[in-house]
């Protein structure tokens, strides 16, 4: 072991420096700055070396974490690149945007009686500077295949698939219903997150190992749309990577007045805007406006932090439950609170106020109760508890549900379970039609980036396999 290493007991934790609040507000930039070559030797070599590593064992990726933090301390980052890209796809995407306090780093052994080793901010910055020194390569085939794969999909698990499949020799063509490469990395999680130029450049390495994408293309029975039918006949196997985009509504009067949106089109639009595309003026722009968002996720923690940087007059988050309780981060919450949004706990909408245009939502006061058969507390509504929040835009992120794939293709043969996701086969991945596998959240309903990584390469590896056993039986007939 390197004498650098165990040095936890000396040196704290230091997570990359962070940019002030009130400069945030005013871009939509990534809030932490990169590590300096110092910092990253330092913090990597406060691990422990376990040889039993509980950070492996809870990365999805089950990624060699202690042997490219060894590799770190030493200034050998050439190696420690290697070691890091063996398992993870997009190392520096995860670096940013894993929930680390849920993964790797809240299952660190120091983090009981010291601070957790940093490293997802060690893992992005061993891959941004293998960027920077030209060390990242695409993996380009060995040998050629005349087998081809369709991958229906350019986020996180499509294009994990279609990268080992590339470098397996496949042709590899990903579809996708988007202008752009990177599903939720590009038009869902906001630049402060995640910066747009981290997706195009691995867009890049993509081409240049030989994945052809067709963009602007959808799979379905609609106007300009690929019928899934054809797709299945032109590629020896097809991957469904569509992910989740049913977005969960509310009711109640008023619920269709104008001035109420859903999340992931107010993402987008500012995400678009972001990328330099041209909206029209005022389109789903939160400037000067009272922005009540409703929802406790990681999305509505997106949607409040965007609004703010728009501009907003005003930014508040109705949650039904309180801070304790709230599924999103408890990183994101702390980066909204230092930004602004003011946060109402224990509200839940009743109705919304207003003409033709939302002026206002009608809320009502909630109090927990005794815990339900999952442990989680109950909430009931206070009596005599109806507020007013003031709002002329309201955003709706609930969270999502899958599109009904086998209706929107006409495929009433793809099995579906009861909350609508597609049904594989643990193991090979395959849907219940032949040479058709599914990956993602469309499988696992609405997850983490590191999970369609993960299911995308064993996808990956499966179909390999499937086509490999075609061939030699087809060869034997
Ligand atoms: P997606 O990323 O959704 O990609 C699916 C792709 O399929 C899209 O490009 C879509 O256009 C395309 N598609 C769909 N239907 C068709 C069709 N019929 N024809 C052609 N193409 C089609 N996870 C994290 O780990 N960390 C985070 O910080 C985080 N933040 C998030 C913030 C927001 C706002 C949201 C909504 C999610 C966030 N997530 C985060 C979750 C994460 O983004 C998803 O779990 C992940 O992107 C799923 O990957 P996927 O490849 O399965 O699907
Ligand atoms: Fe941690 Fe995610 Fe990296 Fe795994 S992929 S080591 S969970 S940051
Ligand atoms: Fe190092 Fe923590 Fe992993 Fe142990 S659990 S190997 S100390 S990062």
């Amino acid at each position: 072991m390197s004498a650098k290493m165990l040095s936890f007991v000396s040196v704290p934790q230091a997570q990359p420096p962070k940019r002030l609040a009130d400069d945030r507000r005013k871009d939509f930039d990534e809030i932490y700055n990169e590590f300096s070559p110092e910092q990253a030797a330092t913090q990597a070599s406060r691990c422990s070396q376990c040889g039993v590593p509980f950070c492996s064992i809870h990365c999805p990726l089950g990624n060699n974490i202690p042997d490219w933090l060894m590799l770190a301390a030493d200034g050998r980052l050439e190696e420690a690149y290697s070691v890091s890209q063996a398992t993870n796809s997009f190392p520096e995407i995860c670096g940013r945007i894993c929930p680390q306090d849920r993964l790797c780093e809240g299952n660190c052994v120091i983090e009981k009686d010291f601070d957790s080793v940093t490293i997802g901010a060690v893992e992005r910055y061993i891959t941004d500077t293998a960027f920077e020194n030209g060390w990242v390569k695409p993996v380009l085939p060995v040998v050629e295949l005349e087998s081809s794969v369709g991958v229906i999909g350019a986020g996180p698990a499509g294009l994990a698939a279609a990268e080992r499949l590339r470098a397996s020799g496949h042709q590899v063509h990903v579809y996708d219903r988007h202008d752009r490469v990177g599903g939720l990395l590009i038009y869902g999680i906001p630049g402060f997150k995640l910066e747009k130029d981290i997706v195009l450049r691995r867009q890049k390495v993509l081409e240049e190992q030989g994945v052809i994408f067709h963009l602007g293309k959808g799979i379905g029975a609609g106007e300009g749309e690929i019928a899934f039918e054809d797709l299945r006949k032109k590629h020896d196997a097809v991957l469904v990577a569509t992910g989740v985009y049913k977005s969960r509504e509310i009711g109640g009067p008023g619920s269709g007045l104008g001035g109420i949106v859903r999340a992931l089109d107010y993402l987008t639009a500012s995400n678009r805007r972001s990328l330099g595309d041209v909206l029209p003026e005022g389109e789903l722009d939160a400037a000067g406006k009272d922005v009540v968002v409703i929802g406790g996720g990681d999305t509505a923690m997106d949607c409040v932090r965007t609004a703010i940087r728009q501009g907003a007059k005003s930014v508040k988050c109705l949650y039904r439950r309180d801070k304790a309780n709230m599924p999103g981060s408890v990183r994101e919450v702390k980066n909204a609170e230092e930004e602004g949004v003011e946060f109402v706990w224990l509200a839940a909408p009743e109705s919304f106020l207003g003409d033709t245009t939302v002026t206002g939502v009608r809320a009502q006061k909630m109090r927990l109760g005794l815990p339900d058969g999952s442990g989680r507390q109950s909430i009931e509504a206070e009596p005599e508890g109806l507020f007013t929040v003031q709002a002329d835009m309201v955003i709706k992120a609930l969270g999502f549900d899958p599109e009904p794939l086998p209706e929107m293709w006409k495929a009433d043969e793809l099995k579906t379970s009861r909350w609508g996701t597609l049904q594989v086969d643990r193991v090979s991945f395959e849907t219940s039609v032949p040479g058709v596998f599914a990956a993602g959240d469309i499988v696992r309903g609405a997850s983490l980036v590191v999970w369609a990584i993960r299911d995308g390469r064993d996808a990956a590896a499966q179909i390999d396999q499937w086509i490999a056993a075609r061939s030699s039986s087809l060869a034997a007939e």
